[in-house]
């Protein structure tokens, strides 16, 4: 049995149906749900609903804001939620808000609505809470949304850098699996077919459509694929169809340079670019840097504003983050002054494939 979400509900003006969705699916049949909200995004959501707050069945609904992604914040709206009862809690907005959100659920013990603002990351659908901690950041496993819903209307107003980011993010995929596959048959580590058909589909499903963010049903596609995405993690039970050294890499960023981290996404995407790289997989390294590329994301850790010796040092820190999982990088354990050598190459390759001129510089 797998806990999907009862709904998924991806169109422009789907906000505004909140309501109307939570009484019909007997989520909150009076509307007497604890809605957090961004303290830059908030109050134009609250004056949607203050605009039509009749007949939407919100006017039970209480507004909590949330500032910043730390556990401490998270905590702090447990403390304010736990004042009254409410039949679930709704999250409105971008990844820090839904992460906040999510955790605070848990704890809770309240099913949680999600309502994304933004696509950069497959939190959106996912078991995962991903908050910063005294240790740096951490991931917490907990219970997915019960309905994810995604307005267009609240997307076309994100920053473009952010919603390209969701590209990295659905891409680092088939670059997650492969570490998976690998780990299946050197080390029999338990893979989970479902898992790997929901993640695989929605990266290739992102990677084929040769629309741009600027497009409705390219954003569909890419909403669709981080939702799967995220449900591939409830079915496997753990983040594996969707992190691999990818991840990895983007951790150590998040640990070793946390005031010049980049959006999540942009970040794994170059991790799985380089993941391709060491695996020696040609068609796949330039499929996923002819795609970073075509959405104008970084293929190069110039384009993060990382140099050479930079990233090495990320990629040697990498394994550390999640110690136990089996990616490319652990099988390789290549010493410093090879990963150095892997990095120029991976480099140079990047390069010379964006430039289309196949000549390395
Ligand atoms: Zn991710």
């Amino acid at each position: 049995m797998i806990p999907a979400p009862l709904v998924v509900d991806v169109r422009r003006g789907a906000l505004a149906e909140l309501g109307g969705i939570l009484a019909d699916q007997r989520i909150s049949p009076g509307g007497r749900v604890a809605i957090a909200v961004g303290a830059t995004y908030g109050p134009t959501v609250r004056k949607l609903f203050a605009d039509a707050i009749d007949g939407h069945g919100l006017a039970a609904a209480d507004w909590f804001t949330v500032e910043g992604g730390t556990i401490n914040t998270a905590v702090r709206l447990v403390e304010q939620v736990r004042l009254r009862r409410y039949d679930a809690i709704v999250g409105i907005g971008g990844g820090t808000v839904l992460d906040v959100t999510k955790f605070a659920a848990a704890r809770l013990g309240l099913p949680m609505v999600a309502v994304a603002t933004n696509l950069a990351h497959d939190g959106i659908a996912s078991p995962i809470s991903t908050l910063d901690n005294d240790a740096g950041r951490g991931s917490y496993g907990v219970p997915a949304p019960i309905a994810v819903l995604v307005d267009l209307d609240l997307i076309a107003q994100a920053p473009p850098r952010s919603i390209r980011s969701g590209i990295g993010e659905v891409v680092s995929n088939l670059s997650a699996i492969a570490d998976w596959e690998a780990a299946h048959r050197q080390h029999g580590e338990e893979i989970d077919g479902l898992a790997v058909s929901l993640a695989r589909t929605s990266a290739q499903a992102v990677m084929n459509h040769r629309g741009s963010i600027a497009d409705d049903d390219f954003l569909v596609t890419l909403t669709e694929a981080l939702v799967l995405s995220g449900l591939a993690m409830v079915v496997a039970g753990t983040s594996r169809p969707s992190s691999g050294a990818c991840h990895e890499i983007s951790h150590a960023i998040d640990l070793m340079m946390p005031s010049r981290r980049a959006h999540h996404g942009e970040q794994v995407g170059l991790g799985a670019a380089f993941a391709w790289w060491l695996r020696g997989d040609e068609q796949a390294f330039h499929a996923t840097v002819d795609c970073l590329h075509r959405h104008g994301l970084p293929v190069r850790p110039a384009d993060l504003g990382f140099n050479l010796v930079e990233f090495t040092e990320f990629v040697t820190f990498a394994p550390q983050t999640r110690p136990g999982r089996q990616t490319v990088l652990e099988d390789l354990a290549l010493t410093i002054p090879q990963l150095t050598e892997q990095v120029h190459a991976f480099n140079d390759h990047a390069y010379a494939r964006i430039t289309n001129d196949g000549v390395i510089q």
